[in-house]
């Protein structure tokens, strides 16, 4: 059987058994599950880790019930501003997208600057002109809205007035759950890639970005190392740029990958309040999959297996 691997989240944060009803609990899991699935089926074809990663990226962007494109949470203005960022390992080319509003599959954008572009990272109109001129049609920024997100937003505001009584430097609510998703894979010609694509904090000012987009933060591959994709508090991830920090673990300091996923959430995100998780995957096919916060949506899928779905800590994957 083939190494080749996908691993995917929907996201980490107050995810504790009970909190969700089992009907909401299904359709999680079966939507995690259709991902990996179709992953697989691509790597099983022979598709490369940049392709299912991208995929596998857009159907979680597709699906309402996680923090990117459709579903993407609101900035303070009642707005929704995108991220997004996919990384070829073979290659160590980049490209993200940041502050877009009209764009639907922002990894799709992210894609187009990869291949398409001199740069690495494109912001907020220029994206949008640059992603239109590649094709990508331009969309109302109301199909991102959903009313879960409206009334999750509505509690951030909420409360937001009486915490910014009581500290006005903390601008982000930190109670939400954290529903940026991600990919890593490895294909069967050995190489890796990583996706990573997040509509930012909710109740986030308008201007702010996260590590989503940005590489060595949120999104890291190289074929040397790793490939890995984060979610939780973004200004701690930008802060410790989590990403490379597990490749550079595993590089340069010959750590497991299983080690370095460990130390960079457990103590490096952990020791400045950071919250979250990541996935990662190096080129024997190893995943890990760690996080500090109560649970991660979550898969994995091997080739000729069944994907393995988890959401909680303490459940196998
Ligand atoms: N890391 C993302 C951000 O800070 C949020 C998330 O993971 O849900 O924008």
């Amino acid at each position: 059987m083939s190494k080749a691997v996908i691993a995917i989240h929907g996201g980490a944060g107050a995810l504790s058994r009970g909190r969700l009803n089992p009907d909401a609990e299904q359709k999680y899991r079966q939507a995690l599950s259709d991902v990996v699935s179709q992953g697989q089926k691509m790597l099983a074809q022979g598709a490369s880790a940049l392709d299912a990663v991208t995929e596998a990226v857009r159907l979680l962007e597709e699906c309402p019930l996680f923090n990117a494109g459709i579903g993407s949470v609101y900035t303070r203005a009642g707005t929704h501003e995108l991220d997004a960022c996919v990384m070829d390992g073979a290659t160590r080319k980049v490209g993200a997208v940041a502050g877009v509003s009209h764009i639907r599959n922002p990894v799709l954008a992210a894609r187009k600057v990869l291949e398409n572009s001199p740069h690495v990272l494109l912001i907020a109109d220029g994206a949008e002109a640059f992603a239109e001129a590649q094709g990508l049609k331009r969309v109302d920024p109301a199909c991102f809205s959903t009313p879960e997100r409206y009334q999750q937003w509505q509690e951030a505001r909420a409360g937001q007035q009486v915490w910014l009584d009581n500290d006005a430097r903390a601008p982000l609510s930190e109670k939400n759950k954290f529903g940026t998703v991600g990919a890593v894979a490895l294909d069967s010609a050995g190489n890796l890639a990583a996706a990573t694509s997040t509509g930012g904090m909710t109740n986030k000012l308008p201007g702010r970005v996260g590590d989503s987009p940005l590489p060595g933060a949120g999104c890291y591959a190289s074929n040397s190392s790793v490939a890995v994709s984060c979610t939780g508090t973004g200004e701690v991830f930008i802060r410790t740029l989590a990403a490379y920090d597990v490749a550079a673990l595993v590089e340069y300091r010959q750590l497991s990958l299983q080690q370095a996923a460990q130390q960079v959430i457990m103590k490096k995100i952990s020791d400045l309040g950071g919250s979250g998780g990541l996935i990662a995957v190096d080129r024997k096919g190893n995943v890990a999959l760690p996080f500090n916060s109560e649970g991660m949506y979550r898969g994995v899928g091997f080739l000729g297996a069944v994907p393995q779905i988890a959401i909680y800590s303490g459940e196998d994957n």
